[in-house]
């Protein structure tokens, strides 16, 4: 299996709850290394630009102005097949039909505030860490 990198952002609404360290602990639980973190907040412009992919859909401004409405925390994971080991501890973007035990079953609201981001493949995942971190702020180990 292949070690590899992928970008994850406590949302806003995660942040807000005090969950931060929850669901970290969840990341780490699941066997993934955090080589990068910070706690920022987003402009509309930024926000914009991360979320690109999804300009046109009919949520994309609500999706804006959550992603700015308070401080996110991004951190990037590295570990064996850390992507779809992410995309598994976050469990399904609805956290109604998340799988207990998942970071949205326990920390997510409804389909909009659903307490973390994650990449979602090998080409989302580098431009995304790129997005957020330098290499020299990444400490591979
Ligand atoms: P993310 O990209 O945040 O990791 P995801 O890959 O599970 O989540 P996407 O389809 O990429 O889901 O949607 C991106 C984000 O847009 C979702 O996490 C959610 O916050 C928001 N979103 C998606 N669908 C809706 C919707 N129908 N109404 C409101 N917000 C939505
Ligand atoms: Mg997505």
């Amino acid at each position: 299996m292949a070690i590899e990198r992928t970008l994850s952002i406590v949302k806003p609404d995660a942040v807000r709850k005090n969950h931060i360290g929850g669901v970290l602990a969840k990341l780490e639980g699941a066997g993934l290394t955090i080589i990068g973190a910070k706690l920022i907040k987003l402009s509309q412009e930024q926000a914009g630009a991360f979320y690109g992919v999804h300009r046109e859909r009919s949520f994309f401004q609500e999706l804006v102005d959550f992603m700015t409405s308070g401080p996110i925390m991004v951190q990037v994971l590295e570990g064996e097949n850390a992507i779809l080991r992410n995309r598994e501890v976050m469990g399904a973007t609805d956290p109604a039909k998340a799988e207990a035990g998942t970071i949205r079953a326990e920390y997510g609201a409804d389909i909009g505030e659903n307490a973390v981001h994650g990449s979602d493949a090998p080409d989302t995942a580098r431009t995304e860490i790129a997005f957020f971190f330098a290499e020299s702020e990444l400490q591979s180990r």
